[in-house]
């Protein structure tokens, strides 16, 4: 079929909620990606950090295929390996304590949301300006994004929100609180990242007020930062983080990993999912969360991700870069969108913008140096074939 055909069936079939770019891509393999006429592209937005270790890594198309052609699916009401083994090494590398599975990072945080008020017995939650959690309606009410939030209210109430400030954090917190969820790297406004100070503060009021602190890892953890976890990085131990994107290696799944303190506060019937955990999900996740919890990759990650900011700043239009790791996104004196789309059809890069002037740049954490050299002079040449507005 061809890219035209495929836009018709699109116009006259598909539910339009995507502003989809005019390619269709084929085929992957590490930070390269194919379209249907044979073009190759770099890839430096990882499906939005979902293909962190690289297109179709062998080891997790490998444990894909030996699941599939063994177990699809079973349900919860039975045991299968794969959740219970990824389970433990989940809880082992990070919280200790234990995880509920989900499909996706919205339904992840519906959990970390359901479990907060059940421990608490009520509450309500505190959220921050620029925060994503997702599209359903508890995750939508926790991303106070007019454009996203409008035309679906009302809302789920009980979500306040302030700045991302420590005091406001310290001060929205009491009694009432169920739970403060932040990201402690804002991705989708634009890769802000949180002061340490706030997410002490928001420590602080959480243990005198017995609130849950959850942290939405969803992009900005599985080693995107140069940690496994991006609390590793600062003082604060989260209650709960919750998870997706790159955990399943390509394939969709999400958790809620706790701390012991909420490790128990679902009991059966509480909360669940048809799909959740399911055996070949959790064998990709097994084969990723193997691959990426490795010190060297990770080592890597903080080192070349000094390279890319350091190599974005010198490029034409860019006045500012900010991130941590290879969590990346610069501020320029041009139209971002414009920049985006020259990249990806003139120079084959792929990047994307999270706002009119904003550029967010996600590689997989595998990047070589000859990589991110390359990225950087094809991003050199869109910049300067885009004029200021
Ligand atoms: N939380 C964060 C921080 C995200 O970046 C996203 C997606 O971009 C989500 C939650 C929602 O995840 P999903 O699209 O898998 O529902």
């Amino acid at each position: 079929m061809t890219l035209s055909e495929l836009q018709e069936l699109e116009r006259a079939s598909v539910i339009s909620s995507y502003a989809r770019f005019p390619v269709e891509f084929v085929r992957g393999a590490g930070a390269r990606l194919w379209d249907s006429e044979g073009n190759e592209y770099l890839d430096f937005l990882c499906g939005i950090s979902v293909t962190n270790i690289g297109h179709c890594h062998p080891r997790v198309v490998e444990a894909v295929r030996e699941q599939a052609a063994r177990l699809m699916h079973a349900s919860n009401l039975f045991y299968t390996e794969p959740a219970m083994r990824l389970a433990k090494r989940l809880s082992d590398c990070s919280l200790g304590g234990k995880v509920y599975f989900a499909n996706s990072g919205a339904e992840a945080n519906e959990a970390a949301l359901k479990l907060a008020r059940k421990a608490k017995q009520a509450g309500d939650f505190v959220v921050v300006h620029g925060a994503f959690h997702g599209r359903t309606y508890g995750a939508l009410s926790a991303t106070p994004q007019e454009s996203k939030q409008a035309p679906f209210a009302p809302l789920v109430p009980g979500f306040r929100v302030v700045a991302p400030e420590p005091q406001a954090l310290y001060e929205a917190v009491d009694e009432r609180t169920a739970a403060v969820v932040l990201e402690p790297i804002q991705g989708e406004s634009g890769v802000n990242v949180l002061s340490e100070e706030a997410l002490q503060a928001a420590r602080a009021a959480c243990d005198e007020h017995g609130a849950a602190l959850i942290f939405d890892e969803i992009q900005c953890g599985m080693g995107r930062t140069g940690t496994l976890w991006a609390y590793e990085q600062t003082e604060v131990v989260p209650d709960a983080i919750t998870l997706a994107k790159a955990l399943g290696g390509g394939l969709p799944i999400g958790a809620l990993v706790t701390g012991e303190r909420l490790a128990d506060v679902f009991a059966p019937g509480d909360h669940g999912s048809t799909f959740a955990g399911g055996p070949v999900v959790a064998a990709a996740a097994l084969a990723a969360l193997q691959l990426t919890d490795d010190p060297q990759l990770l080592a890597r990650v903080r080192e070349q991700g000094l390279r890319l900011a350091a190599g974005l700043q010198s490029l034409p239009h860019v006045l500012s870069v900010r991130g941590r790791g290879l969590m990346l996104a610069c501020e320029l004196d041009v139209p971002a969108p414009e920049v985006v789309r020259c990249a990806l059809l003139q120079q084959r890069l792929v990047v994307n913008a999270t706002g009119p002037t904003t550029v967010r740049l996600l590689p997989p954490l595998t990047i070589g140096q000859a990589e991110i050299d390359d990225a950087l002079r094809r991003l050199g040449v869109a910049l300067g074939s885009v004029s200021a507005p």
